[in-house]
């Protein structure tokens, strides 16, 4: 069993049914629907058919809305504008179609903060001006390098805070569309700071939604900001894209690795995201610095990787999918199981000890039954060498387990408060679904399996003697 999860990003190239249940086939845990793109005819047919496809393949994926948050970029150009170092462009609060050097910007208010001085880059960091002069509504800006701008694209401030909502006009239509279509996750663009995601979960509760939360790391003030934004979030993403135009990509490397080891500690899953495979896109074969850098995630401790104009675009989806999957495999051989870590809590301290104690003994599986899907995430931050089987009464967290690093939701089980009767329900179903062998042992955490997040206290270990004296006869 692959331990590392896999997102996969639908677009033209994967949105039929059948590559999508290929996809399914192919190990895919999550898929995500990036509303940057699309209108929401096609999301709906897109989760209907991912829907569809998991009842077909009894595999229970979950989808992860991706909503585009305040992406700020400049207006429109006619055809393309050259740019040369040394030269001035402006940037202005007003369209000025008598000066194609003077550009538009999708948030007029950002030119009152930003100050001289201050660097200012576009189309993903790939142009870079500093700002020489500020004047009414306009900002003059110097040239680093050359480059050419077509419309539309975006412009980074990487020093700069800015004083934007980030949940946007569109991100409020597309959260009640996520609210009425079963959506499991939703992933929040250009999160700044603990109000952004307290905004998201206000708007949320309007439509009785309660997805999981995924920050998305991608600006200065995240970064600055990742414990309160961790805190209030079920996990988060290294959005390597719009990092890499706000920092440089020569600073990526060190960021991602950051990001994951705070998110590990707070026990949060963590996607890594973006040119993981690109070369895929036109080619069927990966680089070999591709398949290091995929190598690099696992090893630095993420739970997923996630594939986006690969799989959207792409000419080899599939394939790249497959790719993604040997290559985890192979680096899931040579991994550093057994983390430490302080427990935090008594339900943790209990997932602490069952890991540990499935080191110390042979071939054990680990079964949490979990009601949120915390005991199952804790059991999974100490990142054991066995399979981790979480066992749920709720398909909401059935789901979103698909996200947890080592984590693989088993079944869905009636709500019981009685472990005696638990173990009994649990054991006979391993039977009738024939998973029971005369080897197997598992070590099963439990409390109550009832909705109280926390009340995690058993450990058992489950051996063919155990096994029998629950049953009430031999095997
Ligand atoms: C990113 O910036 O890396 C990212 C995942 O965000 P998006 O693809 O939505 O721009």
């Amino acid at each position: 069993m692959r331990k590392t999860k896999i997102v996969v990003t639908i677009g033209p190239a994967t949105s039929s049914f059948e590559i999508i249940k290929t996809l399914i086939l192919k190990g895919v845990n999550v898929f995500r629907l990036n509303f940057s793109h699309g209108d929401h005819e096609i999301h709906a047919q897109n989760i209907e058919k991912i829907r569809n496809a998991s009842k077909q393949t009894q595999k229970e994926v979950a989808i992860l809305q991706d909503i585009s948050g305040p992406k700020v970029r400049i207006g429109k150009i006619d055809g393309i504008l050259k740019l040369h170092k040394g030269d001035t462009i402006i940037l202005s609060k007003t369209e000025n179609p008598n000066n194609p050097k003077e550009l538009s910007i999708s948030y007029p208010l950002i030119i009152d903060i930003v100050n001289i001085a201050d660097e200012v880059f576009f189309a993903d960091g790939t142009i870079k001006t500093v700002v020489i002069e500020k004047d009414e509504g306009k900002l003059y800006l110097k040239l680093l390098n050359d480059g050419e701008l077509t419309s539309h694209k975006g412009v980074n401030f990487p020093h700069t805070k800015l004083m934007i909502s980030a949940i946007t006009e569109k991100d409020k239509k597309d959260l009640a569309f996520g609210a009425n279509h079963d959506i499991d996750m939703v992933a929040l663009s250009f999160v700044q700071n603990k109000h952004d995601i307290l905004k998201a979960k206000e708007i949320m509760a309007k439509h009785d939604f309660d997805p999981m939360i995924i920050s998305k790391i991608e600006t200065g003030a995240a970064l600055e900001n990742i414990n309160e934004l961790l805190e209030l979030s079920d996990g988060v993403m290294v959005a390597r894209g719009d990092l890499g135009a706000e920092f440089g990509v020569t600073k990526l490397p060190r960021i991602q690795k950051h990001i994951i080891s705070i998110a590990n500690q707070a026990n949060k899953p963590v996607i890594t995201a973006t040119q993981m495979l690109t070369s895929m896109k036109e080619n069927p074969f990966p680089t070999r610095a591709e398949v290091s850098d995929i190598a690099n995630a696992v090893y630095d401790g993420t739970d997923a990787v996630m594939l986006s104009d690969e799989t959207t675009i792409g000419k080899f989806p599939i394939q790249a999918v497959e790719v993604l999957h040997e290559s985890i495999k192979d680096v899931e051989k040579d991994y550093p199981f057994l983390k430490e870590f302080s427990s935090c809590n008594s339900s943790d301290a209990i997932a602490k000890s069952a890991v540990q104690l499935s080191a110390s003994l042979n071939k054990e599986a680990l079964v949490a039954f979990t009601n949120s899907g915390y005991s199952a995430q804790a059991l999974s931050r100490y990142r054991p060498k066995v399979s981790i089987y979480a066992v749920s009464h709720s398909l909401k967290t059935h789901r979103r387990l698909n996200l947890v690093w080592g984590v693989r939701p088993l079944f869905i089980m009636k709500e019981i408060n009685n472990p005696t009767k638990l173990l009994y329900n649990f054991v006979t179903r391993l039977l009738k679904e024939n998973r029971i062998s005369k080897d197997k042992r598992f070590i099963v955490t439990m409390g109550s399996y009832k909705n109280m997040r926390g009340s995690t206290n058993i450990i058992r270990l489950l051996n063919k003697e155990a096994i029998e004296a629950v049953l009430g006869y031999e095997l």
